[in-house]
């Protein structure tokens, strides 16, 4: 769930990523803040050492782009969202900030999944 106005939401997209040297079960959550339409983001992880659970997310809104645009690289597949009414996931018409190249995301044998493209305005 990720956190705005004094509310929690649900994310929109559901990343896994991969494990990191620290970090295991890792999940990117990417959604926007039903009131203010603020683009939020945080990983969900647990730590190796000791199995705690820990949430990482930007500073600042200004820097959820580029949060987004770093981790989402470490993704290896979206987890579907099952409460999507209207279509596919290939026509969800997800946006997200700073498009000019659109990015595949690919599974572990480097086949391409689906697409992360189109521009997202971020609101901070
Ligand atoms: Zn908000």
């Amino acid at each position: 769930m990720l956190y705005c106005c004094n509310g929690y939401f649900s994310a929109e997209r559901n990343l896994r990523l991969y494990d990191n040297t620290t970090h295991k079960n890792r999940v990117l959550e990417i959604g926007q803040c039903p009131k203010c339409k603020a683009l939020k983001v945080q990983i969900k992880q647990y730590r190796i050492s000791d199995g705690k659970y820990c949430e990482r997310k930007p500073k600042k809104s200004k820097d959820v782009a580029k949060f987004i645009r770093k981790f989402e690289k470490e993704a290896y597949y979206e987890i579907p969202d099952l409460r999507v009414k209207n279509g596919s996931l290939s026509n969800m018409g997800w946006r997200y900030a700073d498009a000019s190249k659109s990015l595949w995301v690919k599974d572990f044998n480097n086949v391409r999944q689906f697409k992360l493209s189109k521009e997202y305005k971020v609101i901070g």
